[in-house]
């Protein structure tokens, strides 16, 4: 579903020129579940933000589906986004002025959807999440676990064909962790392709498949579903 070659990202700061990430390739394909793993400063979050057309490689090529993106305008790339990629992030950013319920309708305000289809959509998923009862609750009071379970249920709603989180537990006590953990395992079962990034080794243990990333390179790729 997701190609790159030879992708590299270069900072400059000055005189100063850094490559952030280092000649990567790799390929998910649908239905995997692909942990991007190192340490804090390797180009994960570089390298989320290329596969998911938030930011421009300064060489090299990305294959989204079919098509190579990174010669495309930046409307396109930001539809092709919006229609087919989700995030997660470790800050959850949800809309603090709108209520559960319209959190994880809005991505669906921008779609061609009936009122009556959303509504379905949006229903099905606070049942999935339990957050049913919350419904009409400002997601501010709550604590980051039911938070980032808004956040979940919101990036789920328009049907990504990817859902990309960057240290989506960050924030989660160590239980929340492997209760979040566990959601994502379930989607994934259910053929939601993911890639994660984290430097915890805890959770990327969860990955059907590890990519190690090290100052900007690959080191290794693992495939081993703990
Ligand atoms: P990780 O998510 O693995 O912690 P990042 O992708 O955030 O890694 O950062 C990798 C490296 O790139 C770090 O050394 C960071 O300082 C650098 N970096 C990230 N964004 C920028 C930027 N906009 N300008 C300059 N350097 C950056
Ligand atoms: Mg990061």
């Amino acid at each position: 579903m997701i190609h790159t070659r030879n992708l590299q990202k270069l900072f400059r700061r000055g005189n100063n020129e850094k490559y952030v990430l280092r000649n990567i390739n790799i390929d998910i394909e649908e239905g995997e579940y692909v942990v991007f793993a190192g340490p804090s400063g390797s180009g994960k979050t570089t390298l989320l933000g290329l596969l998911g057309l938030v930011d421009i490689p300064s060489s090299g090529e990305i294959w989204f589906r079919e098509q190579e993106i990174t010669g495309l305008s930046e409307r396109k790339r930001n539809r092709i986004r919006r229609d087919h990629i989700a995030f997660l992030f470790e800050e959850i950013h949800l809309i603090d002025e709108l209520n559960v319920y319209e959190n994880i309708e809005l991505p669906l305000l921008y779609m061609p959807d009936s009122r009556k289809e959303r509504r379905r959509k949006v229903e099905e998923l606070l049942d999935r999440f339990r957050l049913t009862h919350l419904r009409k609750q400002y997601p501010g009071k709550f604590g980051d676990f039911v938070q980032q379970k808004v956040a979940l249920a919101r990036a789920l709603s328009c049907s990504p064909d990817i859902l990309y989180g960057d240290e989506p537990t960050g924030r989660l006590s160590s239980g929340e962790k492997e209760e979040f953990m566990e959601l994502l395992r379930q989607l994934n079962e259910e053929g939601q392709t993911i890639a994660l990034a984290t430097h915890s080794r805890e959770a990327a243990r969860h990955g059907q498949r590890i990519i190690q990333l090290f100052d900007g390179h690959v080191v290794t790729t693992s495939s081993d579903r703990g």
